[in-house]
């Protein structure tokens, strides 16, 4: 019986049992995938016992990503780029790795939903609101698929600068006050802040200036359809929802532990919207 777990504090929000539990009765798996809430001083010693616990690998999330970053034995390469674990595993000398699949589960969420030639119709190009850790991915998968000129604009100038300092050469900041001519150049606008949450503000946003081939995207998931998505549909854009990438970054993490690449269907995606109301 294989084991796996998404560790956290807090933890009962997270879908990720639901995915997992998904591909594991999909093919017929006998393994588990459960929630661990660990505080922030427990999570040293919960990650020295994962053998111990019988676990396989698991999920890390809020607010664990840059201890596990600190804590595991090897990095990917990706993992090491961005500064933030949010998968584990053991590799064949049993060291502890961790990864990071929100890049590329963001970016195959775009290539499902825009079809994989969207770079060249984007022509390269990026807006990035936003510079936390979900940004960093973002900005880190983006610059991998091959986008060449990428912004970044975030209420604290300082973050977006140190961004852009992970590749001067494809990304850049600009205040929030320059959005308006950066989005008359870009192909697509990513929004990474928490704005348009369910009981957070919506983001104010004046969409008019993207061209009329661009989309937009928004990692916010709850609502399903955010205002600033709302506001691009009406401008009659491609949109791209945030749930895509919740399940796309699962993808990698499952197919290590349980020896199955697992789909994002619309089976699975149906069973996360349901249950989220
Ligand atoms: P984070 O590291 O805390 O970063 C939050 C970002 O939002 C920062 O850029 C912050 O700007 C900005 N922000 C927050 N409140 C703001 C406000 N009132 N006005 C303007 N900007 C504001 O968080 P994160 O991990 O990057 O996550 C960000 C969002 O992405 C969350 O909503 C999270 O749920 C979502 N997310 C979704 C997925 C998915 O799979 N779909 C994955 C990861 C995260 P400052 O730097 O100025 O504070």
């Amino acid at each position: 019986m294989r084991k796996a777990f998404v560790v956290g504090h807090p933890i009962a929000h997270s879908r990720s049992p639901l995915i997992h539990g998904h591909w594991l009765a999909e093919h017929g798996i006998a393994g588990t995938y459960e929630r661990r809430d660990v505080a922030p001083e427990a999570f040293p010693d919960f990650l020295r016992r994962l053998r111990e616990h019988g676990f396989v690998g698991g999920n890390v999330t809020i607010p664990h990503k840059e201890a596990a970053f600190r804590l595991v034995d090897v990095l990917t390469p990706r993992a090491e780029k961005i500064g933030a674990v949010n998968t584990l595993f053991f590799d064949a000398q049993d060291r502890l790795c961790g990864d990071n699949t929100d890049a590329p589960g963001f970016v195959a969420h775009l290539d499902q939903s825009l079809g994989g030639d969207w770079p060249d119709r984007a022509g390269g190009t990026a807006v990035v609101l936003g510079a936390g850790g979900a940004a960093r991915a973002i900005v880190v998968g983006l610059v991998e698929r091959g986008l060449t000129r990428i912004r970044v604009a975030n209420r604290t100038r300082d973050r977006a600068e140190t961004l852009a300092a992970l590749d001067p050469d494809h990304v850049t900041a600009v205040d929030w006050s320059e959005l308006p001519e950066a989005l008359g150049q870009a192909g697509l606008l990513v929004n990474t802040t928490a704005l348009g949450m369910t009981g957070h503000a919506p983001l104010a946003i004046d969409l008019a200036p993207l061209p009329s081939g661009a989309a937009v995207a928004d990692i916010v998931y709850a609502p399903l359809e955010t205002p600033l998505l709302a506001q691009a549909r009406a401008r009659g854009l491609a949109t791209v929802d945030g749930l895509g990438m919740l399940l796309h970054q699962a993808v990698p993490g499952f197919a290590r532990w349980f020896g199955v690449r697992p789909e994002v269907t619309p089976a699975l995606r149906s069973t996360i919207v349901a249950d989220l109301g």
